[in-house]
């Protein structure tokens, strides 16, 4: 059996995480590191897509799911207005190959896209 990704591995209840929302397709929880006053990861179940780019490719209405769910918890968690961040690829931060939207919201930096 390969081994599951580690989102897999929460979505099973294996190890704990700040649950704040799931449907059938997708879940959602506080990143364990935050960067910023509100940080969420919004995770698809599948783990059959490893970036935004294969994700995409292969189902679009889950990545546009991906973003509407993002904007009901910027809403819910802070005042609507967010930043979505999918790093896609080692070189650009990514450690998680299991598609993964940052969803960063509560008062940042202005113009700031990152702290490197
Ligand atoms: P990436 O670096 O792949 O874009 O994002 C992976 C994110 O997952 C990181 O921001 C990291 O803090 C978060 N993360 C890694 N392991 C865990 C975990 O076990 N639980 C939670 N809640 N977040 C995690």
């Amino acid at each position: 059996m390969d081994a599951m990704s580690i989102f897999t591995a929460i979505i099973a209840r294996e190890i704990p995480a700040d649950i704040v929302f799931e449907s059938d397709t997708i879940i959602a929880f506080r990143d364990i590191a935050p960067r910023a006053p509100i940080h969420l990861l919004v995770v698809p179940k599948t783990e059959e897509y490893a970036n935004v780019v294969e994700l995409a490719a292969g189902d679009p209405a889950l990545l546009a799911e991906i973003v509407s769910v993002a904007k009901d918890l910027a809403r819910e968690h802070a005042d609507g207005e967010f930043r979505l961040i999918f790093n896609t690829g080692a070189n650009a931060g990514q450690s998680v190959f299991h598609v993964h939207a940052h969803v960063l919201a509560g008062g940042l930096s202005e113009g700031s896209l990152g702290e490197e």
